[in-house]
């Protein structure tokens, strides 16, 4: 009886996904070629940061030898005296394209683009991280009412069925203001005690973090501090996209 059901569903989910894509073809979201969220033509033509000149620490680009994102006047601004998580890397750096590919992805609910970012993401882990499971930004009460969806736990599951490595959900957020209706200079202000972190997924672990943009830092930087105070052994930050 559960084989009728399962074939059932995957008959339905078949057919729903035909007419879908009927009426609304899949495009590539940058250049509209078809068959493609995004097209091998453009994901080969995205901006990627060269881990190898990029900083050790912050993964700024071109930071390896002197990083002005981790420079002591910039983390003061951020009433910071070191870079709170271990290391962190990103993907591409945010262009008009990458910034219209993350658009698309979270604003226009192309949630399929979720599998291309987390692709793209899983070769920026350092092979030195040793890692125990991935946790996400969570969304905030009123992006999860604009959009329908966490477009980060969206981001976080793709990247764990494409790494194999384990989901927790560590983190909460007490509601807060909408980020992105703050100036930059609001957004750094706005810091202290964005999140709450469940001891019982951190304790004694090494967690990857992962957003999508990495903008002033603070975000990761503020959920860093959540994670290790609930007993995560080591932090590493991991995005598709850095300002
Ligand atoms: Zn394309
Ligand atoms: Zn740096």
């Amino acid at each position: 009886m559960n084989d009728f059901w399962s074939a059932t569903r995957k008959t339905a989910r078949f057919i729903k996904d035909a007419a879908l894509e009927t009426v609304w073809p899949t495009r590539c979201c940058l250049c509209d070629a078809p068959g493609f969220t995004l097209c091998p033509s453009c994901e080969r033509d995205l901006p990627y940061l060269d881990r190898w000149t990029a900083c050790p620490t912050c993964g700024a680009a071109f930071g390896l030898i002197q990083c002005t994102e981790c420079s002591p006047v910039r983390l003061e601004r951020l009433n910071r005296s070191r870079i709170p998580f271990d290391e962190c890397s990103s993907a591409v750096r945010f262009t008009a394209e990458t910034g219209r590919l993350v658009r698309t992805f979270k604003d226009q609910g192309e949630q399929r683009l979720a599998l291309d970012m987390a692709r793209l993401m899983h070769a920026c882990i350092h092979p030195e991280w040793d890692l125990d499971a991935v946790a996400f930004i969570p969304a905030s009460s009123s992006a999860l009412i604009r959009r329908g969806f966490d477009h980060g736990e969206l981001l976080a599951r793709a990247f764990c069925a494409e790494t194999g490595l384990a989901l927790v959900h560590a983190l909460d957020r007490p509601d807060s203001k909408d980020q992105r209706a703050l100036s930059r200079a609001e957004r750094i202000r706005n810091l202290t005690g964005r999140f709450d972190a469940r001891p019982d997924a951190c304790r004694r672990r090494s967690i990857l973090l992962i957003d999508d943009v990495l903008t002033t830092g603070s975000t990761l930087f503020d959920a860093t501090d959540a994670l290790r105070e609930a007993g995560a052994r080591s932090v590493f930050c991991l995005t598709f996209a850095r300002v």
